[in-house]
């Protein structure tokens, strides 16, 4: 996914006071810092530029904390510390701990388990796979996936604990963790009293209000086959955006590629869809679901999909690879989102 006219090439970070054009009473501010293995990006409308420095420092300091909770890759984070603690009983975590792992709990049972963070384990065995480019045995999948599932996680939220049963569960955040931290940093950026602008977190965003005089923010959702072309834009405002897909990351074993989302219930990697764009009322919504969607199989999906968006907003874009038609699916609120240059 791109953002358009987002960043100049020439925009760097030490060329702020450059890249500050005026936009009527409000002045564009361009910023990015990197965290979570990825860059955060902002394009804000601030009255002052010096009040957008203050909201992205802030929202950076956020960012980082977050990653220090939720990091698979650091030992000294809060989620290395549940994993090694988890054999002893519940283990006592911050507060954003239980409030993401209930969020992503109940975005298991409302996909069906499409969607589940205990997939750690097997992804584990997928990622080494990726790395000595040999297959897991059907074993050794089978070992994997007793540590997977949803329902080994419990929570005490009055106690602030979590506990995992059996201990081997390996929790992973990393298909909603940069949708929430976006969510935080915009809380933090409405805190400062902006309302205009659009957050990018490695094509995790959220848009706020629009640019003065216009509708909303387009935004270009890749084509899978040709990843440096837009294939469609939409326009959204204060809106979650998520594209989750198999042509960016993946494994490559015994010289086939294999997606990087796992199907929690057979432990194989997920086929079938190239990319599934979600937009929602939240980042970490569109996140959680844009990956659901890149597991749901053809008909699950429209099922998953009648049922969620009785609940909340839920516009999709589905690309299949294994369709005849050409495997687009735009949902009926999806549609309505498509831009148009020309005005049709
Ligand atoms: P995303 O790019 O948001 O779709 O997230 C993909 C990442 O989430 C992977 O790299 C894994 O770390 C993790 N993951 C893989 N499969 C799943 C799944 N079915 N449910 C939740 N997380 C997953
Ligand atoms: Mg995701």
């Amino acid at each position: 996914m791109v953002i358009r006219n987002i960043f100049s090439l020439t925009c760097a970070l030490l060329l702020l006071a450059a890249c500050a054009k005026s936009g009527g009473e409000e002045q564009v501010i361009e910023r990015a810092f990197y965290s979570m293995g990825s860059e955060m990006e902002f394009k804000l409308y601030c009255p002052q530029s010096a009040k957008c420095t203050d909201a992205v420092n802030e929202a950076h300091e956020e960012v980082q904390r977050l990653d220090y909770i939720f990091s698979n890759y650091r030992d000294d984070s809060v989620l290395a510390e549940v994993h090694l603690n988890a054999e002893k009983g519940p283990v006592k975590v911050p507060r954003e701990f239980i409030e993401l792992t209930r969020r992503s709990l109940e975005f298991s049972e409302l996909t069906g388990g499409a969607f589940d963070i205990t997939v750690g384990k097997i992804f584990e065995l997928w990622k080494k796979a990726g790395e000595t480019g040999n297959a897991p045995t059907k074993i050794e999948i089978e070992n994997a996936l007793k540590c997977v599932g949803y329902k080994k996680v419990n929570l005490f939220p009055k106690r602030g604990e979590i506990s995992l049963n059996p201990a081997c569960v390996r929790l992973d955040y990393g298909a909603i963790g940069k949708g929430y931290a976006v969510d935080k940093a915009v809380g933090i950026l409405k805190k400062f009293g902006i309302r205009r602008g659009i957050v990018n977190f490695g094509g995790n965003i959220y848009a706020l209000g629009p640019p003065p005089g216009k509708d909303g923010w387009v935004i270009g959702i890749k084509d899978p086959l040709d990843s440096s072309e837009s294939m469609i834009e939409i326009i959204v405002r204060e809106q979650g955006v998520a594209t989750s897909g198999d042509y960016e990351r993946f494994f490559e074993i015994e010289g086939k590629r294999y997606s990087h989302i796992i199907d929690p219930r057979t432990g194989v990697p997920s086929t079938g869809v190239k990319s599934s764009t979600v937009v929602s009322g939240d980042a970490a919504t569109a996140d959680a679901l844009a990956t659901a969607f890149s597991v749901l199989h053809e008909s699950e999906s429209i099922s998953s999909l009648k049922r969620i968006e009785k609940l909340m907003p839920l516009d999709v874009f589905i690309i299949r690879g294994d369709s005849e038609d050409g495997g687009k699916f735009l949902s009926d609120g999806f549609k309505e989102l498509v831009y148009y240059r020309d005005g049709h």
